[in-house]
This record gives C-alpha cells, sequence and structure tokens, in this order.
C-alpha cells in the first residue's frame, strides 16, 4: 500500500511489450513510441507529445522549455515538481522556484498567484510559468478553479504547467473527457506507470513548438532512449485497459477508509485513491512491524499515506483491514 508505483505489469501488459514492433526513437524511428505519442496528443486534444521515461524527466524538460535561465516558476509548496524531484528545476535547469501555501483542497490562491508575480525590475527573477497538479495528493483540483487560475495565469502574460502525473485518476472521478481535465494549460505531463500500471513511462504534452524544445532537452537530460518502443507498448496497452478499472481502486479506497474509521482511526476522506489515516504517535511503530509480520508494506507515519491500485483487488484490501484491526497494540 505504500504507493500506486509498485504495480507490475500484467500478462496482457507483457504479451504487448513482447510483441511491440521497434526502432530508434533518437532517429524518430520507434514506430510504438510515435504511436503512443500520437493516441495520448489526440485523446487529450494537444498538438504533440513526447514520450519519457519518468514523470520527473517529463516535469523538468516542460520546465526547462518553459522557462530560461533566471527565470522562476510559481509552485505549490506541496507540488512534486518543488518538492519531490530533488530541486532539479533550480540544480539543472537554473530556475527558481517560487512556492506558495497550497490551499486544503490543493489549490493555490489566486490572491497569493497574484502577490509572487514579480514587476519587471533588475532585483527579480522573471515570473514565467504557473505550475499546478492534479490529483495532488489524492484530491481533484476542482474544474472551476482550473479555469480560474490559468485564465489569471495567461492574463498576467504567464504560462501554465500541469503535473498531471494521476489526471486519470481525477477523469475517472469527475467522469469527464480527458481534454476537460486540462483545458488551459498550456503543458501537461502524465504518467503511465503509477495507477495506469506501465513499469515506466510518462507522456508530455504540448504545442509542436513546446515539444519540439522539449525534445532537446530530454536528450541533453539523457533521456533519449532507443528501442523504447517496449515500454511505449505497455503504455498504450495501460490508456487502453487500464483507465476505466481506476475507478476500482476509487472505491477500494472509500472501503479502506470506512474500515479504518470503525476501528476509531481519524481518515481523511478519500477521492481517488489515496487514503491518509492519522495513526497515533505511540502506535507508529508498533503497526509498522505488525503490518510488516503480515507481508504488508506501508509507509506509516502520525499521517500515513495507503494507496489502492491494480494490484490490490478487494480481498487483499479486506486482508489489510483485518491486519489493522488485530494489532495487539490498540488496547494499550
Ligand atoms: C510520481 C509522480 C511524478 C513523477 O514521478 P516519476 O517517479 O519520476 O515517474 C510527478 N508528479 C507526481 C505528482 C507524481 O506522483
Amino acid at each position: 500500500m505504500r504507493s500506486d508505483t509498485v504495480t507490475r505489469p500484467t500478462p496482457g501488459m507483457r504479451a504487448a511489450m513482447a510483441a511491440a514492433e521497434v526502432g530508434d526513437d533518437v532517429y524518430g524511428d520507434d514506430p510504438t513510441v510515435n504511436r503512443l505519442q500520437a493516441v495520448a496528443a489526440e485523446r487529450f486534444d494537444f498538438e504533440a507529445a513526447l514520450f519519457f521515461p519518468t514523470g520527473t524527466q517529463s516535469n523538468l524538460a516542460a520546465l526547462m522549455a518553459h522557462c530560461g535561465r533566471g527565470d522562476e516558476y510559481l509552485v505549490g509548496q506541496e507540488a512534486h515538481t518543488y518538492k519531490y524531484e530533488g530541486g532539479g528545476a533550480a540544480v539543472l535547469g537554473s530556475i527558481q522556484p517560487q512556492p506558495l501555501e497550497n490551499e486544503p483542497d490543493g489549490a493555490i490562491a489566486i490572491a497569493r498567484i497574484a502577490g509572487a508575480i514579480k514587476p519587471h525590475d533588475v532585483h527579480f527573477a522573471r515570473t514565467r510559468l504557473l505550475a499546478l497538479e492534479n490529483t495532488i495528493g489524492g484530491r481533484v483540483l476542482p474544474p472551476a478553479y482550473q479555469r480560474e487560475a490559468t485564465e489569471f495565469a495567461h492574463a498576467q502574460g504567464l504560462r501554465t504547467h500541469l503535473d498531471g502525473a494521476r489526471i486519470f485518476n481525477a477523469i475517472v472521478k469527475l467522469k469527464v473527457e480527458a481534454p476537460a481535465v486540462v483545458a488551459g494549460f498550456d503543458s501537461v505531463s502524465v504518467c503511465l506507470s503509477k495507477g495506469l500500471g506501465a513499469p515506466a513511462g510518462s507522456v508530455l504534452l504540448g504545442s509542436r513548438e513546446f515539444i519540439a524544445v522539449a525534445l532537446r532537452w530530454r536528450k541533453a537530460l539523457g533521456g533519449g532512449m532507443r528501442q523504447a518502443g517496449i515500454l511505449a507498448a505497455a503504455g498504450l496497452y495501460a490508456m487502453q485497459h487500464h483507465v476505466v478499472r481506476l475507478a476500482e481502486d476509487h472505491a477500494n479506497a472509500e472501503y479502506f477508509a470506512e474500515g479504518l474509521r470503525a476501528i476509531g482511526l481519524v481518515v481523511e476522506p478519500p477521492q481517488t485513491n489515496i487514503v491518509y489515516v492519522n495513526i497515533p504517535t505511540q502506535h507508529v511503530a508498533g503497526i509498522q512491524a505488525h503490518l510488516a509480520k503480515r507481508g504488508i508494506q506501508a509507509s506509516i507515519d502520525s499521517r500515513t499515506r495507503l494507496v489502492t491500485h491494480l494490484d490490490l483487488p478487494r480481498t487483499l484490501i479486506d486482508q489489510g483491514l483485518q491486519a489493522f484491526r488485530d494489532y495487539p497494540g490498540w488496547s494499550r
């Protein structure tokens, strides 16, 4: 339950990978990579797409395509592109992050964005980009906010990037078509290796011109892969077969949350496939050890994140709940 990244390729996905037609993608010759890029661009209604080995590299190439040296991007304190990517934008991109507090729903208040845009003055970095994330900590960014924030950013002359690592969870939750959840963004990064279950890979979406710049940065960042069609085939399979079923992960998250509440734990209502539960600090180490003994891998903390996914059918969810119930330390 550590993450939806632990999913392993299914037999059908492995068969698709084994059968993939391949070529040298650095020359643009891999037909399966090209097909994945075309399918993704069409599905999200973008001009172009580019396949990356990881979401971290896809986000970084996007930031570097939008921002130059001495530019800055506005980003949430909790955002992956700020907090969980090794500081890559600053370290490798010479781009200054301007982190801003996230609201409880994951949004960044428009007033905060407005207040952080720097005047044109030699004292300041040039504010170029607003970066948002959906879903963020399992929460779906409110569609009305998405419209308001991207319109505001564009009116201020900023560009907009969406870290849509788990965008398919938002699509399934909102019951909308893909283009609706990415409307207003100049670029979007989508992970295929989270709940979709591919072993690796992300897709960056943007205009033809933007993707041409991102392609240069992908090469510079070491992301030019050769017979990458084997991985792209997994991504194509995932987009075809593993999107609708995300609803099961969401239902399992709700079910798990209810079960934990019944034990008396405080659980945040899950919106998609991520459950946050408060574990009293005196039980953190005990529960971690108790679950490990049952073969359950979870990162227990005072605010524990538990993630449902493809490889966790309801029977395993029940075993997980039973393990929480059985923890002998509750009575202490
Ligand atoms: C996982 C993730 C990424 C990218 O992760 P990689 O492990 O580099 O593929 C980016 N943003 C969010 C929100 C993520 O969850």
